[in-house]
């Protein structure tokens, strides 16, 4: 998008049907598991009878489902201009007639608010968990130099963003491929020190070889929230195995506990994956006790589905039918809506800092204005809002000091502290 804004292109980050009559629409797509192909292809079936009725100008195609299956969605998609894969973006450009200008490569046009971003570390992935298709799509793991992520993140600063999300397929892998050594901690000392960014937030993090100084340096550093994301999957031996994720439940334990001694204050998120191969309801069970015992602050969970070319799809056996799946999911969810809950209740009457992400505006007149916003312990997109009433005159992207009044099984309400 910086590119295309620097060649003169006015750029939409986020296009829906109202901003059309559009010259070209870049779609990005996803072809991580079956739901999130399903949801880029009717995107692009949408688009395509927009461009028929003459309300869009070209369409073009990019990211991972486009990488993986170009060939076969060219032939069931004529009417797209041009597919493109995921590292194409030189190629995008050009095909838009704006010269690509790799001076430019640090710089961002932001599809977030403007207070905060994603900071991706690294691209691809080199472990080979049994369901995912990432590896295949993406290539081995290849980290950005650090100094090209701190220009980045100072260009992000300059812009008013305050708060980073790091992101990669596995963010705990960061720098092994550049020293030989994992060089997260580092590369966050390193952000820490620049000015205007107020949080750092860890996501995608992955359990095996966790290093653990980033843990030391988040009990120290304000800066960096107190919070980690780390999928872990599943918990039984059996299942872990079946996955291939190089880890065992006694090793996974430890490192949950390890982040709890660290620190003591830490919002764990993790997300699960219900259904897959050699789950029997023992298993299952496992998992449920798990959930139970780790309270973990935040969770998300996933059905399996059979990803094309995985080890998963080509040689493992005991499919769990569909709905199974869906009935352990909903179990799942059901048992983590209580320990979401229990958390949120633990934070009543605490003092917190809120990064107000944004401000709605109730119809009539007699009601103030509400912000939603997020402490260190929310992350964008994937956890609640605390929410604050009454609270006009704040614009996104301020930090305010509030109480928390009351709990949701997700949200927060939380009242304005004089400053
Ligand atoms: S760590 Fe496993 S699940 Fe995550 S991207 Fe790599 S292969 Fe996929």
């Amino acid at each position: 998008m910086r590119q295309l804004k620097a060649g003169g292109c006015q750029v939409i980050p986020d296009a829906t049907t109202e901003d059309f009559p559009l010259d070209a629409l870049v779609i990005n797509t996803c072809g991580f598991i079956h739901d999130a192909k399903e949801e880029s292809i009717n995107y692009i079936l949408e688009s395509l009878q927009a461009k028929e009725e003459g309300r869009l100008g070209e369409v073009l195609v990019m990211g991972c489902l486009s990488e993986r299956y170009k060939k076969e969605l060219e032939k069931e998609m004529p009417g797209v201009d041009a597919f493109f894969g995921v590292t194409d973006i030189p190629l995008i450009a050009a095909h838009l007639g704006v010269p690509y200008d790799p001076a430019l490569a640090t710089e961002r046009v932001l599809s977030t608010p403007a207070h905060y971003a994603y900071l991706k570390l690294s691209e691809g992935c080199d472990r080979s968990c049994a369901y995912c298709a990432i590896p295949l799509i993406r290539g081995p793991h290849r980290s950005r130099p650090m100094k090209e992520l701190l220009a980045e993140a100072g260009h992000l600063a300059l812009q008013g963003v305050r708060e980073l999300n790091l992101v990669a397929q596995d963010t705990s892998f960061y720098g092994l491929d550049l020293t030989g050594k994992r060089e997260l901690a580092t590369l966050m000392e390193g952000l820490c020190l620049i000015d205007g960014i107020d949080r750092i937030r860890l996501l995608y993090t992955y359990p095996q070889g966790f290093p653990l100084d980033v843990l030391r340096l988040m009990a120290r550093e304000p800066k960096i929230c107190q919070y980690v994301d780390i999928p872990l999957q599943h918990i039984s031996d059996k299942v872990l195995k079946a996955m291939r994720r190089n880890t065992t439940k006694a090793e996974t334990l430890r490192l949950i506990e390890d982040f709890r001694t660290f620190v003591p204050g830490l919002c764990l998120r993790t997300t699960l994956m219900v259904g897959h191969p050699g789950e029997d309801e023992q298993a299952f069970q496992e998992l449920l006790d798990f959930v139970k015992e780790a309270r973990f602050e935040r969770m998300g969970a996933f059905t399996y589905s059979r990803e094309e070319g995985t080890y998963g799809a080509k040689h493992l056996k005991d499919h769990v039918p569909a709905g199974i799946k869906r009935e352990r999911y909903e179990r799942l969810m059901e048992l983590q809506k209580g320990n979401s809950l229990a958390y949120n209740r633990s934070r009543v009457g605490s003092v917190c800092s809120v990064l107000s992400d944004y401000l709605v505006i109730p119809e009539g007149r007699t009601r103030k204005p509400t912000v939603l916003g997020r402490t260190q312990y929310e992350a964008p997109e994937v956890d609640g809002y605390v929410i604050l009433e009454n609270a006009g005159g704040i614009v996104p992207g301020s930090i305010v000091k509030a109480r928390i009044t009351k709990a949701d099984e997700y949200d927060l309400h939380a009242q304005l502290i004089d400053q």
